[in-house]
């Protein structure tokens, strides 16, 4: 039996994946706005490669899938001799291995580089899930994110040079009020800059272990509203020019719902969102027991 460390996170579109948790917790753990690892049993810790070979072992008798996503929060920070050789025991022990993936952090793609995620990639790493979060860097310096505008356009050129897709997450409210414009603006022209294959708008909620709930609590942050929110996220597909990519905002948290490939629906989502915001019909949107009640990151 695969014993895990809970509560286990990953991204909606690993729901079918084999979940390797290589990893505990996050090496950075100090985003605000971030509640999944505060815990003193999630600390940061890296499983030796004993117990990862006896874990692949065991799930390569029934558990796994075509697709394995390398847990927890920040998976890419192993030394690349340790990942290498995770990843080489999955392809000699998973035979159906189709795709690997997992969250990376600016700061570790970037330490990294493109040889050593070239030979990653050659091993199966098909896609890593970086939280770009915001483009504004008042914002990122503010929820301590630890990477700038320019140095996450630098670890997605990386990637791309490396061949490994980008999904990025960009988070609608993260700025507050007051960032809450510039925030949008930024973010639309990082992930121009960037031009990750998938895009992930998601919409803050203030939970309590995380920093940023006190700060709200002592007022010194505020979380716009949904309309506030919505408007965000046009402005951010307004200032959005991806090549050849997806753009969602389909994660439970959110109020409005939109999928779209880009450039070609581009216009359409766009006036989806303005009609939202012409109408103010609250009826279309989320209901927010069901953002509260289901929401998992
Ligand atoms: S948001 Fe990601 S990088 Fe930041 S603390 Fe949480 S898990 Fe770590």
């Amino acid at each position: 039996m695969i014993e895990y460390s809970m509560p286990l996170f990953r991204p909606p579109s690993e729901a079918k994946s084999f979940i390797l948790q290589a990893t505990i917790g996050c090496s950075h753990n100090e985003c605000t706005y971030c509640a999944m690892y505060r815990k003193e049993t999630q600390r940061f810790r890296m499983r030796s490669m004993e117990e990862i070979r006896s874990i692949i072992d065991e799930a390569s008798s029934g558990y796994i899938s075509d697709r394995v996503f390398i847990a927890d929060g920040n998976a890419l920070v192993m030394p690349q001799k340790k990942l290498v050789e995770i990843m080489e025991y999955l392809n000699q022990k998973c035979h159906d291995l189709e795709r690997i993936t997992m969250y990376a952090n600016v700061s570790d793609i970037i330490r990294k580089g493109i040889e050593n995620l070239k030979v990653l990639r050659q091993l199966g790493l098909e896609m890593v899930y970086i939280g770009f979060e915001s483009g504004d860097d008042v914002v990122l310096e503010r929820i301590k994110k630890g990477a700038n505008y320019e140095e996450t356009v630098k670890a997605s050129k990386i990637l791309k040079e490396a061949g490994i897709k980008n999904s990025a997450m960009v988070l609608l409210g993260v700025g507050g009020v007051d960032r809450s414009i510039e925030h949008a603006y930024a973010t639309g022209r990082l992930l121009t800059d960037t031009d990750p294959e998938f895009v992930g708008a998601l919409s803050l909620q203030v939970r309590p272990g995380a920093p940023i709930y006190q700060e709200s609590l002592e007022g010194r942050f505020q979380l716009p509203d949904k309309f506030q929110m919505i408007k965000e996220l046009e402005i951010i597909v307004e200032n959005t020019n991806l090549t050849d990519g997806y753009f969602f905002s389909n994660h439970i948290s959110n109020y409005l719902p939109i999928k779209a490939k880009f450039p070609e629906d581009k216009e359409r989502v766009l006036e989806e969102i303005k009609n939202v915001l012409r109408s103010r019909n609250e009826s279309v949107l989320r209901p927010d027991f069901y953002r509260d009640e289901i929401n998992q990151y």
